[in-house]
């Protein structure tokens, strides 16, 4: 077992752990009879402390495929396999994920302990919702199969439950049938928040829709954003101008992470007018690979260090539906009235969820990314009071620094949440810093 510093995507919390990396069910088992407390790890792409611990231990050698259905699309596979390689098994047999977050680079078992949505919650819900089947290894040591109808209680506490109900051993989940690798994409600009806020609504018959907000601008500009609207492709609508499933593009990557300087807030007002202006007109239509449509950060590996070594906070928020115009632009206002920049400000419409721990809610979502600097934090604990009296609550996977309170009075669920694990982990044999953090174990 190697002892050494990690971190998460967003760098920050640096923890000093323990790693093991077990290839099989059974070096699991073992894990857990030694009896010192760890936490699961898939790629380490959450944003916070959810995957660190003293002692972690890493699935990313446990990462077989055991069963892949091509007539009826149905894939059973190793928690640590990563949804890029399941991509490319499943892609060239005209199947998708049925729910895909920003990045391919991620584990299954990661998908589901934080039930991950992508831009399709609005119509398909989060991951969890196309789970069909988890095979859990227990705190208690029991391997057991759960879903939304057998073992229901545990199925819905470990997604969303951000690893602390036991280790997902396996996942089988259905997928969506797709012709083409190409996304029939529309691009709107809006010229403030109120007017992107309308369309998504207007155009809430799309499958696939995000907005991006240049959150720099003040005035009547304020919230000004491209709206992405996207369908798969059919083989007709290529016109038979290009193969059905295009190959890989090369990455990009960031050598070194950058001082702090160059991340300040001129370069991110310049790098958004940019990306504002290349939308000159009103409305676009193209065609864009599934690559570039779901995935676009991924093509510059490790853009994560534009932020420097003392990292950054992800912060996303949801808020319901009713409340969401009103709660997002004033939260908006304050974020950009500290002109604390962000390249990323992403606004999605999510639809009606299920899960009882899971994040999502139906309502509208933003996330933004902020370097820490010496006032961030007491900055984003009034954000939190802000979010709370709208009714909503923080994104687990990309918090580092909630206070425990605020968790505990946003989730409606988590004093259950709370008894159920101290019902399957009396000896809390399974926790991480963010456990502790917010005094879930
Ligand atoms: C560029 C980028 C874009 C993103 N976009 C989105 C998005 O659009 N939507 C979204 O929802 N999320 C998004 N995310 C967040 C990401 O999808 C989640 O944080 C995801 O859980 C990370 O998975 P991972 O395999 O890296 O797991 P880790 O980050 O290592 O762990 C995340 C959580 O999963 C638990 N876990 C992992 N494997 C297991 C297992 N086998 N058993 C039990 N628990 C386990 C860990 O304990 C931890 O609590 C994005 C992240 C990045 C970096």
């Amino acid at each position: 077992m190697a002892s050494d510093f990690i971190t998460n995507w967003n760098n920050y919390p640096l923890a000093k752990s323990n790693v093991s990396s077990p290839v099989l069910a059974e070096d699991f088992s073992a894990q857990l009879s030694i009896g010192s407390p760890f936490i699961v790890r898939g790629n380490g792409r959450c944003y916070g402390d959810a995957s660190l611990a003293p002692s972690v231990t890493s699935t990313l050698k446990f990462n077989r495929i055991i069963y892949f259905d091509d007539r009826k699309g149905i894939i059973t596979c190793e928690s640590g396999l990563l949804l890029t390689d399941i991509l490319d098994v499943i892609m060239p047999r005209g199947w998708f994920l049925p729910v895909t977050p920003g990045t391919r680079f991620i584990t299954v078992g990661g998908a589901v302990a934080s039930d991950v949505h992508g831009k399709n919650h609005h119509k398909d819900g989060s991951f969890s919702q196309h789970v069909l089947s988890l095979k859990i290894l227990t705190p208690k040591g029991d391997v057991i199969y759960c879903n939304a109808s057998e073992n229901s209680e545990y199925f819905w506490f470990t997604c969303g439950g951000m690893g602390l109900t036991g280790i997902i051993l396996e996942v089988t989940f259905s997928l969506k049938k797709i012709e083409t690798g190409y996304i029939r994409q529309v691009q709107i600009k809006s010229g403030g928040l109120d007017e992107v806020l309308d369309l998504f609504e207007q155009y809430g018959h799309y499958t696939y829709s995000v907005a991006w907000i240049d959150c720099l601008k003040t005035g009547s500009d304020f919230g000004r954003s491209i709206l992405m609207l996207g369908e798969h492709a059919t083989v007709p609508e290529l016109n038979g101008a290009r193969h059905a499933f295009p190959k890989k593009s090369s990455t990009l990557s960031v050598p070194f992470y950058f001082p702090s300087f160059v991340l300040n807030g001129l370069s991110v007002k310049a790098f958004n007018s940019v990306f504002y202006g290349k939308n000159y007109k009103k409305e676009m239509h193209s065609m864009a690979t599934c690559e570039s449509f779901f995935y676009p950060l991924d093509a510059i590996l490790h853009w994560n260090r534009i932020y420097g070594k003392r990292g950054f906070v992800q912060y996303q928020f949801v808020i319901p539906k009713e409340r969401g115009k009103e709660g997002v632009r004033n939260i908006l206002n304050r974020i950009s009235s500290k002109g604390w920049g962000s390249f990323l400000a992403v606004l999605k419409l999510f639809g009606t969820q299920q899960g009882p721990i899971s994040f999502n809610m139906e309502g509208y979502t933003l996330a933004l990314d902020i370097p820490i600097n010496d006032k961030l934090f007491s900055f984003l604990d009034e954000l939190d009071l802000m979010v709370k009296d709208y009714g909503g609550r923080i994104y687990l996977t990309k918090d580092a620094r909630m206070k425990p309170e605020i968790f505990h009075s946003t989730y409606p669920n988590a004093s259950n949440f709370v008894s159920f694990l101290n019902k399957v982990d009396p000896e809390k044999k399974i926790v991480s810093l963010l456990s502790r953090r917010l005094e879930i174990k």
